[in-house]
């Protein structure tokens, strides 16, 4: 029993030793990236529900290791945020989002530029600093800018998060709650907190179905969204189904492969033009 003990303990230390090997791998590779340029973005349309204009557009990463394969989002980010690496990265996103922004706006001029903002970066003490130089470069207003954070930033409703969020919103940025619903945090900030918009996570869209129609998670964020004047917007709409029933709940916004799935730059302002 003993020995098979110790071939289990090699075993599972040299599995370990593999899988720091690879990370710190992949982490060279995403450093090198950034000045190599093998980050890219894709865009999601952001529809509104009744009118069906496509009201803003959501950034999302890509990037292609050496091995030309691509890497999902949900590897490569958190770890360019156990790095932090994320805080270049994600001033690159914001930088070429809005860049790119300038081509959407000539066929759509209201657009507003969704970007997905990491706790690591909201926290950065230069943050509003970073939003601020990226808007002058690109040489747009705040409110072309819609900042999506998670309930991660920190506590949500306290007065640390609520002046950062304030001095964002002078600058006329829009702030969305990512991800609502799936984090652990209490709801006793909603009535203090300064962000405009909810997020409905894919999760919760997903499972909606006609049994469940007008009291599942989804539907009870709408009701929130509603009692706490904030807009609500869900991801992940799928089915004709799934926007049927938001619209009918009385949410405003949607996203999801139903509409379009993330485009590259050109391909959106095709899919633009033909709207
Ligand atoms: P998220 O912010 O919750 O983004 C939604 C994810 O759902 C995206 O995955 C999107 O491509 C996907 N999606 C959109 N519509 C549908 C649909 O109808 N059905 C399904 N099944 N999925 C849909 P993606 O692009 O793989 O991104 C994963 C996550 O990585 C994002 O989740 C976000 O948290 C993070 N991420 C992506 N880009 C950035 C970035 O530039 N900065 C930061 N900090 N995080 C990013
Ligand atoms: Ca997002
Ligand atoms: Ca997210
Ligand atoms: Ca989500």
């Amino acid at each position: 029993a003993k020995k098979k003990g110790v071939s289990q303990l090699v075993y599972f230390n040299t599995r370990m030793v593999d899988e720091l090997r690879d990370r710190s791998m992949m982490l060279s590779e995403l450093k090198e990236s950034l000045d190599n340029q093998m980050f890219t973005l894709m865009y999601q349309p952001q529809v509104d529900l009744n009118t069906h204009q496509v009201v803003g557009v959501e950034a999302l990463c890509r990037w292609r290791n050496k091995q030309n394969e691509q890497v999902s989002p949900d590897v490569f980010i958190p770890l360019a945020e156990q790095s932090g690496l994320i805080l270049s990265l994600g001033e690159w996103v914001l930088h070429k989002a809005l860049d790119d922004l300038h081509r959407i706006r000539c066929i759509k001029p209201f657009v507003r530029m969704a970007v997905n903002v990491s706790t690591l970066q909201f926290n950065d003490p230069d943050f509003e600093k970073v939003v601020s130089n990226a808007l002058a470069l690109a040489g747009l207003s705040g409110n072309c800018l819609d900042i999506e954070i998670t309930e991660s930033v920190g506590v949500l409703g306290s007065v640390e998060v609520e002046e950062k969020l304030a001095r964002l919103k002078k600058l006329g940025v829009m702030i969305s709650i990512d991800d609502f619903g799936t984090g652990f945090s209490s709801l006793s900030y909603l009535d203090k907190l300064s962000a405009d918009q909810l997020k409905i996570d894919k999760s919760f869209v997903s499972c909606m179905n006609p049994i469940n129609s007008g009291s599942n998670i989804a539907d009870m964020i709408v009701a929130l969204g509603r009692k706490f004047h904030l807009n609500v917007i869900a991801e992940g709409i799928e089915t004709e189904e799934q926007f049927n029933a938001l619209k009918a709940q009385g949410c405003h916004q949607g996203q999801g492969y139903w509409f379009s799935k993330p485009l590259v730059i050109d391909d959106l302002v095709n899919w633009l033009e033909q709207k």
